[in-house]
């Protein structure tokens, strides 16, 4: 199970991993070469097999949304809905099962790979524990999560993890370096984004509009009253799903812990962009905050449900302007 929240680069590893394990080559590395590297990539490899929900297929245009379509409904039935569909149904895992037990066609192994694992329904992910209990040998499972905290506990007993943390900030610095021009301000990108490195990259080239700036905005003036929590709620709704402002709040949240700890160290500098938040979270004991980072986790698992997501949003932003009333 690769864990951690979007835009740690788990898709990247998830693809490479499979890739080198598929390799005809003895080498750890995938050659590039051989006729499994080529099939690989070009989409059509007969070993690899991809879950993932059609919205997720839909979203994100790359090499597994080639692969995803295989376990997927009808497309005749797919057209009927309204929406894509953001679950990976049972159906789709009873498909896979069949083809995990018969040889491999090409390479050494077979993959199964969950993109992502919170995605699962409860059947779904039920009726994938005796698989994932006892694969056969030459079978790997990699499941791909950005919150292992919403999975059945069977399902992450059964897995080994590794866990994808936010990079130190010189890392993720010297990475962006290489990927942008010089022309770009790259700590301060890294700081709208959370210290994501992806995140920033996607910030940068225009493909994500910055959530994090709108929530440090909201939350900022919720707690000097200068909004009310409908009205935040509104703003932040319009501008994405239920289910990524959370996240973006949590990150958001998991950052002002993060610099109310370093501003204890006084021999730390503190750096003059961070000040708001730091003053805010001075106001706040460490209890009050991870009560409200629990708060929102949670409302960040019944997000797919049938809440009403304004409601929802404004409940948990009552609740923070609430703690900054005295
Ligand atoms: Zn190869």
């Amino acid at each position: 199970m690769l864990a951690g929240h979007s835009g740690l680069g788990k898709t990247i590893f998830a693809q490479q991993m499979a890739k080198s394990l598929l390799c005809q080559e003895e080498d750890n590395h995938a050659c590039g070469q051989c006729q499994s590297c080529r099939l690989f990539e070009s989409g059509s490899h007969p070993d690899l097999h991809v879950l993932q929900s059609e919205k997720r297929m839909v979203e994100k245009e790359d090499l597994f949304a080639i692969y995803a379509p295989r376990y997927l409904e009808d497309e005749s039935k797919r057209k009927k809905r309204k929406k894509p569909s953001a679950i990976i149904a049972i159906d789709q895992v009873r498909g896979v099962i069949p083809d995990i037990n018969t040889r491999p066609h090409l390479s050494a192994c077979r993959l199964i790979i969950i993109n992502t694992a919170e995605d699962l329904n409860i059947n779904a992910a039920n009726s994938l524990l005796k698989s994932l209990e006892e694969p056969p040998s030459d079978s790997y499972f990699i499941l791909i999560s950005h919150d292992p905290s919403r999975l059945l506990p069977t399902l992450r007993s059964r897995c080994n993890r590794i866990d994808f943390r936010i990079p130190d900030k010189q890392q993720a610095m010297h990475w962006l370096n290489e990927q942008l021009s010089d022309q770009v301000d790259i700590s301060q990108l890294l700081d709208r984004a959370s210290g994501i490195p992806i995140r920033a990259l996607e910030l940068a080239k225009g493909t994500r509009h910055s959530d994090e700036e709108q929530v440090t905005q909201q939350m900022l003036q919720l707690a000097h009253r200068q909004i009310d929590p409908a009205s935040a709620a509104a703003v932040m709704i319009k501008a994405g799903e239920l289910k990524s402002i959370l996240e973006s709040i949590q990150i958001w949240l998991s950052r002002l812990i993060r610099l109310k700890v370093s501003s204890q160290n006084t021999t730390l500098a503190i750096n003059e962009g961070d000040k708001p938040l730091i003053d805010l979270g001075n106001r706040l004991n460490f209890r009050q905050l991870y009560d409200f980072l629990d708060k929102v986790s949670k409302s960040k698992q019944l997000s797919g449900g049938p809440l009403d997501p304004l409601l929802a949003l404004e409940d948990d932003l009552i609740s923070w302007q609430t703690m900054f009333s005295k």
